[in-house]
């Protein structure tokens, strides 16, 4: 029997995972909760989801350091190097812009902070603040923005690897890819091949924990839909659709019309090349725990080489973040909106401008642009603790962004192949 492919089978995993979690949120009541052996299905979903969830993140930092370094050190010269990062850099920098007036342009046009022509700050309650929250966000400013380039050169880099402070590691490990290309050959040639084995091994990994990813992801959906119900969904719903509406047309106009006339590739053959690493991005909603996915998918199905995705892939799950990029646009401007604030070119050219800025310093982990949006808030002057309306759809759209964070990078990484020459499966002239 011909197996399953691997996309079909975490689609189904989706699909069951949304039964069975919405059954269980049904048959639980205040004094009832569903159990097997004594032991809530709920915390039993936790539990596997956390351990594929932990097993993805356990190679991220090998990962990481492994590919920049054969990544850099296999593109060879510095000239090489500056003209894939600068490609690269500005490939990134242009699609965030775009992604974010995308965003700003569908917030503006459906106006989800209005209702009825009025701001929506009291129909939203937006002056209880979520204790729990106000203590997270707590002291947030613009002085994060400066945070977030001062740790891209961290004191102590094991400490920044310990962490996840994964810009520190990418510094590091380019500057070190660098200058293994000044070393004599004696030297260079077994770092070289240390650094390809640990990266060749790390891949093998991902592949065999993407075996369980059917599993891994149903737990991970079934919790949060036995937990949140379909029932959250409902208000704050033209938000969502806002913000909805502006992820599909970035993903399905912009990215494609890149793909189709810079690239030379069929984009829509593209995205289903990488649909696993878009479903493990949507079901774990985490574009760092999906890197390993997103870099074995874009090689073994688009045909993109190794030395392209091994640099371009592990800097954009840092650094580019289409989907998150949007969202913050588009959620300081709902709050916005249902303050009744006076949204002149001047604020929006801000909200604009830290949404580009602090994209690039969130974290690829859940929820992470909600500090982001804290920070646009504050600086914006709005009460920051009005961030707890967006915590009812946090999940459902940060599944999304992530997917379009993921997508974006694939699409920077196909691109950047075609223009070095590279032929791919999926180029427009290739039968
Ligand atoms: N979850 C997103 C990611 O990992 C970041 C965010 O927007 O919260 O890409």
């Amino acid at each position: 029997m011909r197996k399953l492919a691997l996309h079909w089978q975490i689609l189904i995993a989706i699909a069951l995972a949304a039964v069975s979690g919405s059954i269980i949120q049904q048959l639980t009541t205040e004094t009832f909760t569903p159990t097997i052996l004594g032991v809530s299905f709920v915390s039993i979903f936790d539990f596997v989801g956390a351990i594929f969830l932990n097993a993805l993140k356990m190679i991220i930092v090998p990962l990481i350091t492994s590919s920049i370094i054969v990544g850099v050190a296999g593109i060879g010269s510095g000239s090489n190097l500056g003209a894939l990062g600068g490609r690269t850099l500005l490939f990134y920098g242009t699609t965030t812009l775009a992604a974010i007036l995308i965003g700003l342009l569908t917030v503006n046009i459906i106006a989800p902070g209005y209702v009825d022509g009025k701001p929506a700050a009291d129909i939203l309650a937006l002056d209880a603040p979520p204790e729990e929250l106000e203590a997270k966000i707590e002291g947030r400013g613009a002085g994060d923005v400066v945070e977030l380039f001062l740790r891209m050169v961290p004191a102590n880099i094991v400490k920044a690897a310990a962490e996840g402070q994964m810009l520190g590691l990418i510094f590091f490990s380019i500057l070190f890819g660098f200058f293994m290309t000044k070393l004599q050959h004696d030297y260079a040639e077994p770092l070289f091949k240390f650094w390809n084995g640990v990266f060749h091994v790390m891949m093998h990994m991902t592949e065999f924990i993407m075996k369980f990813a059917p599993i891994g992801v149903f737990a991970l959906i079934a919790a949060v839909i036995a937990e949140t119900g379909f029932a959250a969904a409902r208000p704050l719903a033209s938000f969502a659709l806002a913000v909805l509406a502006a992820l599909l047309l970035h993903s399905f106009i912009t990215l494609p019309l890149l793909l189709r006339f810079i690239g030379q590739v069929k984009p829509f053959a593209t995205m289903r090349a990488m649909s696993p690493a878009l479903l493990t991005a949507f079901s774990t909603s985490s574009s760092s725990a999906t890197l390993p996915v997103t870099m074995d998918t874009i090689e073994e199905k688009v045909g993109v080489s190794n030395s392209v995705s091994s640099f371009v892939l592990p800097l954009g799950a840092t650094v580019n973040m289409n989907g998150t990029a949007l969202y913050e646009c588009a959620a300081a401007m709902f709050i916005a909106q249902a303050y009744g604030l006076e949204l002149s070119f001047g604020v929006q050219f801000l909200i604009v401008t830290i949404a580009l800025v602090t994209s690039i310093g969130v974290a690829g982990v859940p929820s992470a642009s909600l500090v982001a949006i804290a920070i646009i808030l504050a600086a914006v002057g709005l009460p920051v603790e009005a961030i707890g309306v967006l915590l009812v759809f946090d999940r459902v759209l940060d599944m999304c962004r992530t997917s379009v964070n993921v997508w974006g990078d694939a699409c920077c990484a196909t691109i950047i192949a075609r223009l070095r020459g590279e032929e791919t499966n999926v180029a427009i002239d290739k039968t």
